[in-house]
């Protein structure tokens, strides 16, 4: 499985020794499925995936762990029961610097680690975009800690209602919509949610279906969309916003309110790489078709971090479905690389998309199907419990649910 020792120049990886391991930074979508997609291949070389966090976390359903409708191990189940005995070692640790000449990397907790080959799948986060209040009192929504902020926000709200308490949730992506309509189910008609994005419409990228239902999930719960509307600050209690069309285009508004959700925008920050790598102009690597970085062999990257193209030379979008298509690819372009062997092209595959519209309901598009409702939850839900991380977590979730069967929607908090 190890590569022939030559290598005719000095930006070549250096050749490993024996127990130099494939080393996998950041245990998300690209990541961990990487890691798991490489340990299930005959000899597979040694995998160690350096992730700083104790969980995993399947950010598609985080606004079903914060409903209630699963539970915290379903969807951030551990790594160390994850991994346990599937050949790969998972480090507590995260990667600062790659020193891509000497094929090593330096890590948080002062570690030099040699590899074989490196994947980056450090993934990306959330930005404020420097305006002013929001990192210090915004909510942002990607990790447990932001769900139980959230929680201990709808079980204030549900407990001492007030007249006129206002929640705002700020971007009207998938994650803003999908999150407005849990929480107005949660929060039960005791608080206005209003949706406010800068943009001419809610989810400019989604299919025409999906958007138009998730239009009328808002106005079902009467969420309110203020569109062309900008965030110019916060501060405690209330949000400073500018119009920018319409009749009072550049007029400004102060909207008194309860609670703010920051879901708007998302940026990358790869570890640095010495000799530097080639990034997009949104900080992202460029990579070849096979997903090695342009210009340094030996390291490879997926996932939103990646910027890699699909068969018109369009940038795919930063989504698990095209980071779990990646893992896949990218773990037969590792042995190929290790054996000195041609790299494949990845070959992106659209199957459609899924959005969450509120408690037992959602909508979606793709492989010849169109639905909405009660039965596209239950598809989405049967969908992402194939998508779990490896077959032992999948079974466990599918008992979960077989014994819940009959059982009403697992109550809200
Ligand atoms: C709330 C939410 C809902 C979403 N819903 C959907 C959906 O329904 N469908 C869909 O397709 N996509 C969805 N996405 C997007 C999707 O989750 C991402 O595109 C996907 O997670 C990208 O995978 P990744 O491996 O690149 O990054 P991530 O999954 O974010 O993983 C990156 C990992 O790297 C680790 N890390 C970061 N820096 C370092 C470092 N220096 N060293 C080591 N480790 C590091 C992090 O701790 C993290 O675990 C959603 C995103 C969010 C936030």
């Amino acid at each position: 499985m190890e590569e022939p020792s030559k290598h005719p120049d000095n930006t070549s990886p250096q050749p490993p020794g024996p127990t130099r391991p494939v080393l996998i930074a950041g245990g998300g979508f690209g990541g961990l499925y990487t890691a798991l997609a490489l340990a299930s291949r005959r000899h597979h070389p040694p995998i160690l995936l350096v992730e700083p966090q104790e969980r995993f976390l399947f950010l598609p359903l985080l606004y079903e762990l914060l409903s209630g409708e699963l539970r915290g191990w379903e969807v951030a189940p551990r790594y160390d029961t994850l991994l346990a005995s599937r050949g790969v070692a998972w480090l507590r640790d995260r990667i600062t610097h790659v020193d891509a000449t000497a094929s090593c990397v330096s890590t948080e907790q002062g570690r030099e680690l040699t590899y074989s080959r490196l994947v980056i799948a450090t993934g990306s986060r959330g930005t404020s975009y420097g305006i002013p209040g929001v990192e210090e009192l915004a909510i942002p929504f990607r990790s447990l800690a932001d769900v139980e902020r959230l929680q201990e926000l709808v079980k204030h709200l549900r407990s001492r209602p007030r007249p006129l308490q206002r929640l705002a949730l700020v971007g009207a992506g998938p994650s803003g919509v999908e999150l407005a309509c849990k929480l107005a189910d949660l929060l039960g008609g005791s608080t206005v949610i209003e949706l406010i994005e800068q943009g001419a419409d809610l989810l400019p990228q989604a299919r025409a279906f999906n958007r138009e239902q998730a239009r009328s999930a808002l106005l079902r719960r009467d969420i309110r969309l203020r569109t062309h509307t900008k965030v110019l600050g916060l501060e405690p209690g209330r949000l400073e916003l500018a119009l920018t069309a319409g009749q009072q285009d550049g007029s400004h508004e102060t909207l008194p309110v309860d609670g703010v959700i920051w879901t708007a925008g998302v940026t990358v920050a790869p570890p640095p790489i010495t000799p530097a790598a080639l990034l997009d102009g949104r900080g992202r690597l460029l990579c070849e078709p096979s997903l090695e970085l342009e210009q340094t062999p030996g390291v490879f990257a997926l996932g939103d971090v990646a910027h890699s193209a699909d068969a018109d030379g369009a940038a795919l979008a930063a989504t698990a479905q095209v980071a779990f298509q990646q893992a896949d690819c990218l773990a037969d372009n590792l042995l190929r690389s290790l054996e000195g062997e041609p790299l494949q092209p990845f070959h992106w595959n659209d199957l459609g998309e899924m959005i969450s519209l509120g408690i037992g309901e959602a909508s979606l598009t793709g492989l010849g199907l169109t639905l909405a409702g009660p039965a596209a939850y239950r598809i989405r839900q049967l969908t992402y419990l194939s998508r779990l991380p490896g077959l032992p977590h999948q079974l466990r979730v599918a008992a979960g649910w077989l014994s819940d069967l009959g059982s009403p929607l697992r109550s809200p908090r």
